[in-house]
């Protein structure tokens, strides 16, 4: 899988057949496929293997049975660096020592060789996500908001056709956060890319999730489009995570501005 991928490319279908895995006690089983170019919103409760699904995907473990297949392609063999994937975890995303502008361009070029070309890309992105002017700073002169939007203008660089968000913004206060969800939004709209992307937060799922995927105990115990999950028929586990008892259903407040 070291084949290059093309500027602009779509998003790629994420499937894990028949995978398990285990961390000692701790066992997973995963049998799910995201669809291409859609976002799920990823919840369930503390150590319910949120980011194992995600750490499968991305390269950083290996199944111990199954196969993780994007865009219909095993890329069990293939090392995170050479998957059609981008990951954002909650914070050190980025090389302390080096530039914003820097940390930008390892997306594009490990060696950080880059083209005149390639500098005019940074600085779109950095624009993009509305960090012109600071392409000089180091990570530690800017804000935790700032720094998850280098984060994204990485992604940018990269452009690849799968992006993993671990929690990216559980830092940051609820005004910020949906600021840098409305940005994770917009770039969807833009790249179509497929985004599989972990919360604890059910107003963002409403405000950016198409799908829903709900983990209990190491596995998907409900997966579908995110409004269903919502509903009073929502999935029993998942209401009773998010505290819904029934009467009302929560964050309906919300449904007028979300995108489907
Ligand atoms: P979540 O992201 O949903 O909170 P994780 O996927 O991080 O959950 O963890 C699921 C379970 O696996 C937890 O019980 C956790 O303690 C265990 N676990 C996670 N990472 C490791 C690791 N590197 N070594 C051993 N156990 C781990
Ligand atoms: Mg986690």
């Amino acid at each position: 899988m070291t084949k290059g991928f093309s500027a602009m490319q779509k998003g790629l279908a994420v499937k894990l057949d028949g995978v398990s895995f285990s961390y000692g006690e701790a066992s997973f089983r995963f049998d799910v496929e995201f669809a291409a170019g859609r976002i799920t919103a990823i919840m369930g409760p503390s150590g319910s293997g949120k980011s194992t699904l995600l750490n499968l995907i991305a390269g950083f473990e290996s199944p111990n049975k199954g196969k993780v297949l994007i865009g219909g392609e095993d890329v069990g063999n293939a090392p995170p660096s050479g998957r059609p994937v981008s990951m954002v975890f909650q914070e050190n995303n980025l090389f302390a020592h080096l530039s914003v502008e820097a940390n930008v361009g390892l997306g594009r070029s490990p060696s950080l060789r880059l083209s005149d070309a390639d500098r005019i890309a940074v600085a779109e992105a950095l624009a993009r996500v509305g960090l012109a002017g600071k392409e000089k700073r180091l990570p530690r002169e800017l804000s935790g908001g700032e720094r998850q939007r280098v984060a994204l203008a990485r992604v940018l660089l990269r452009d690849r056709p799968v992006l993993l968000l671990d929690e990216p913004f559980a830092s940051l206060g609820p005004a910020l956060r949906d600021d840098m969800l409305d940005l994770v939004a917009g770039i969807h709209a833009e790249r179509a890319m497929t985004v599989l992307f972990v919360t604890h937060q059910p107003e963002d799922a409403r405000r950016i999730g198409q799908d829903m995927a709900f983990l209990d105990a190491g596995t998907i115990a409900s997966i579908g489009p995110a409004e269903d999950f919502f509903e009073r028929s929502g999935p029993d586990a998942f209401r009773r995570y998010i505290g819904d008892r029934g009467d009302t259903v929560a964050g309906s407040q919300h449904i007028a501005r979300k995108r489907t």
